[in-house]
């Protein structure tokens, strides 16, 4: 599952950053709102290797998971928690990240 940068198309909220990533299934429609400070935004190519506006242990709080590249294929999940592999590694289903244990309902 790809991970997705978004932009605020107005002044973003309280503590957002203007650009942030979202973790999502493909299939999944893309947000309109920030999941944050419920203001409007655009999503945009698939995010780079950039800086993000919030730390990881924000992010993580957020219930957002970050992957950060680490080697061809191999990517350390920053935002882990519980049971999660620290790293997700191309054509191992089990070191995806468990984004189910994250939505609360
Ligand atoms: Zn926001």
């Amino acid at each position: 599952m790809p991970v997705y940068e978004y932009r605020h198309t107005e002044a973003p909220g309280e503590g957002c950053g203007e650009v942030f990533e979202v973790y999502q299934p493909i299939t999944e429609a893309r947000l309109e709102n920030c999941p944050h400070c419920g203001g409007p935004v655009e999503r945009l190519l698939f995010a780079a290797a950039i800086s993000t506006p919030h730390t990881n242990t924000e992010l993580k709080n957020l219930g957002f998971t970050k992957l950060v590249k680490r080697d061809d294929g191999v990517y350390e999940n920053v935002t882990r928690s519980g049971e999660e592999k620290k790293y997700m590694t191309r054509g191992d289903a089990s070191s995806v990240p468990d984004i189910r244990s994250k939505i609360a309902d």
